[in-house]
């Protein structure tokens, strides 16, 4: 997978040569460059903002050097004819895009703004499919609007917030975002297996937290390892985590049980629930 980031502050990147990622970039299973927005300037500033037309506090990203930058990442030899038909919702990987004269591969390009649409375990899942992602770091008030608008024009861009919450920067967005993206690439972890266990994987736990885990030692200040996880009986291991990731989603996230089929939750699992204070059996949504 290849990814592009253009950031005015390239060195916020240096985690991404350590740990997994690290690895999975010396393994060639992910190809980062980290650009400078800055190199596509031209004054003696380097002038990367201005004061917002309209007024109001702060500075605004000029449009001039992010559109500069996006030409010579994805050079504006694609066809412009037809855009991004539902901003955002395009679900293809690096396509074919528009139509008309020869068509081009093009990246995704991803826009970390705290007004887009919440990046969520599934948008992982799905950019980790695509062979080309593009990310934009935002810094002061964000990007003039107009550099989105242009570049749907030639490709898919997503505008996606990591949460309700106002960063200074887009560079620790795409850290996360990358971080998530590549831990899913096949090769990247050494048990592959562990995904499918995690919090909101996709699948028949999808919507239920992962529950407690623990290791060695046994008993650790006086804190004993539940018997059920010592006992080698699989199926109640199995039963018994679910129990903890219901119990553990009703008590932190219960809105994430209304995403629950009422047909994924056995008789077992209403107990539970029902135990946990969660409404079920015709009183909520999970019923
Ligand atoms: N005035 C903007 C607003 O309220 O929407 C906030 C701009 S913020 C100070 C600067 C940059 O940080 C944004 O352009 C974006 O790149 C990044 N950022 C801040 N919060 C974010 C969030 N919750 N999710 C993703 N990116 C965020």
């Amino acid at each position: 997978m290849k990814l592009d980031i253009v950031t005015i502050f390239p060195e916020y990147f240096a985690p991404l040569d350590i740990s997994l990622l690290g690895k999975a970039r010396r393994a060639g299973l992910l190809d980062v460059r980290v650009h400078d927005l800055r190199d596509w300037t031209h004054d003696r500033h380097r002038t990367v903002d201005d004061t917002p037309y309209g007024g109001g506090p702060g500075m605004v990203m000029k449009p001039d050097p992010w559109g500069e930058a996006l030409d010579t990442l994805v050079p504006p030899t694609t066809p412009t004819a037809e855009p991004d038909p539902e901003p955002g919702t395009d679900e293809s990987g690096a396509r074919e895009f528009g139509a008309g004269a020869a068509p081009a591969t093009v990246p995704r390009l991803i826009i970390p703004t705290p007004s887009g649409r919440p990046f969520t375990q599934a948008d992982a899942v799905r950019y980790a499919a695509e062979p080309w992602l593009v990310f934009a770091c935002g810094r002061y008030e964000g990007i003039d609007t107009r550099v989105a608008e242009e570049a749907r024009t030639r490709m898919p861009v997503d505008e996606v917030s990591l949460g309700d919450f106002v960063l200074a920067g887009g560079e620790v967005a795409v850290l996360v975002m990358v971080e998530a993206i590549g831990r899913l690439l096949p090769g990247v972890l050494g048990n592959a297996d562990s995904v499918a266990d995690d919090s909101f994987a996709p699948g028949a736990m999808e919507s239920l937290l992962e529950g407690p885990v623990y290791t060695k030692p046994p008993v650790w200040r006086e804190r004993p390892v539940p018997d059920i996880l010592l006992s080698g009986h699989h199926g109640a291991i199995a039963r018994w985590r679910r129990d903890e990731a219901l119990r553990r989603t009703a008590r932190h996230r219960p809105e994430l049980l209304s995403h629950l089929a009422p047909e994924a939750l056995d008789k077992h699992d209403r107990a539970v629930l029902r135990e946990a204070g969660f409404p079920v059996d015709g009183e909520g949504m999970a019923d």
